[in-house]
């Protein structure tokens, strides 16, 4: 059905990623050319789509399978109820990062790096997107003439080693905008390297061209950061965006993915991703906890669940394999790791640690 439909339009276009954007579906009617929507989920759309916008690419959806109600992308881009709910604990900026703002778009939360806020365009908007504040509306968005005072504030600050281009998603941004910024970046020499923060090669893979990787080759060291959730992200399409982005663009990538319910809050679902992920030579990085943004509560996973699902893979699986499990606190506390429990008993001389296999070792202090 999802292909028969774009076919009716022109799919000679389908590997254009500006084609690709314009075509987002974006309406309930538009939607519902690919899924059944039952009722509920109807009246649902119509809510959820005044508190956070709604887009997804036609790629993105092909992905879905629209008969299975469990299938892990429909799941990521179908409103659910609990979006309309917000919690006593869910915050609309969860991380604080409006109050770390020295100047419009950057945050600056950790001592030797800031992030920098620069589209709110996104190809698919996430349901559990901790910025759903302010992703899909322009108004936050720095302009041109925010830009020069985000870099003379970089420039001001030599303690920040590393700046990470984010949004929205900064390659919404075209190529020119792109090079001119990394390229701005460069010149600051206390700036070590440079992190791209983007879902394209898993909604929209085409937007990772072969022009786009040779502006990330002539800039090297860039660290792009994607977000992989689920094993069928991982597509012959996405392959091919990540191939670019190291063959041609020279960049080390990592994979950060939220812990979601009912749709990765599984040992073998996660075994499965991560080894996929280092097979097209990716990195995981980071296994976060959902963020305490408002309406993300059906996508919350309990924090011991999630610390007993790394205790199934943590030894199980190589550690290339195995991302670092982590929170970011609610109030801006930023980043920590969670907790495994390996050393269950200290005396005065030793450690005793209990290994994966829940066998007891005692080493000496
Ligand atoms: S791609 Fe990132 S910034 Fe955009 S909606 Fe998804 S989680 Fe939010």
């Amino acid at each position: 059905m999802k292909k028969t439909f774009f076919l009716k339009q022109d799919l000679s276009f389908w590997t254009n990623w500006k084609w690709q954007l314009q075509n987002r579906i974006t309406t309930k009617e538009e939607l519902e050319n690919f899924f059944s929507l039952s009722i509920q989920e109807k009246e649902i759309f119509d809510k959820a789509e005044k508190i956070f916008n709604f887009a997804v690419t036609p790629y993105y959806v092909s992905l879905a399978n629209p008969s299975d109600p469990h299938c892990p992308i429909r799941k990521q881009i179908i409103p659910q109820a609990l979006e309309l709910i917000q919690t006593s604990y869910e915050r609309q900026d969860p991380l604080y990062e409006e109050n770390y703002m020295p100047v419009k778009g950057v945050t600056h939360r950790y001592p030797d790096r800031a992030l920098w806020y620069l589209s709110h365009v996104c190809p698919v908007y996430c349901r559990f997107c901790t910025r759903k504040r302010k992703v899909g509306n322009s108004f936050n968005t720095p302009r041109k003439e925010d830009w020069k005072k985000a870099l003379e504030y970089f420039q001001e600050h030599k303690e920040i080693k590393e700046v990470i281009l984010s949004g929205g998603d900064p390659l919404s941004l075209s190529d020119t905008s792109l090079s001119y910024l990394i390229g701005e970046l460069k010149r600051i020499s206390h700036i070590n390297h440079i992190r791209i923060h983007t879902r394209y090669p898993v909604t929209l893979p085409f937007r990772i061209t072969s022009e786009l990787c040779m502006i990330f080759k002539e800039n090297f060291p860039i660290f792009v950061v994607t977000h992989f959730n689920h094993p069928k992200e991982i597509t012959l399409e996405s392959k091919e965006a990540i191939r670019k982005l190291i063959q041609e663009g020279n960049a080390i990538v990592l994979n950060q993915n939220v812990l979601l319910k009912g749709i990765n809050d599984n040992a073998e679902i996660l075994k499965d991703l991560f080894y996929q992920l280092v097979n097209i030579g990716v990195k995981p990085y980071y296994l976060h906890q959902c963020d305490e943004v408002y309406g993300s509560s059906g996508f919350k996973v309990p924090i011991q669940e999630g610390i007993k699902i790394m205790k199934q893979l943590r030894g199980f699986i190589s550690g290339i394999c195995l991302p670092n499990y982590v929170v970011d606190l609610t109030g801006g506390g930023g980043k920590v790791p969670l907790p495994t429990d390996y050393l269950i008993k200290e005396n005065a001389e030793s450690l005793i640690f209990e290994n994966f296999q829940e066998e007891i070792f005692k080493i000496q202090k």
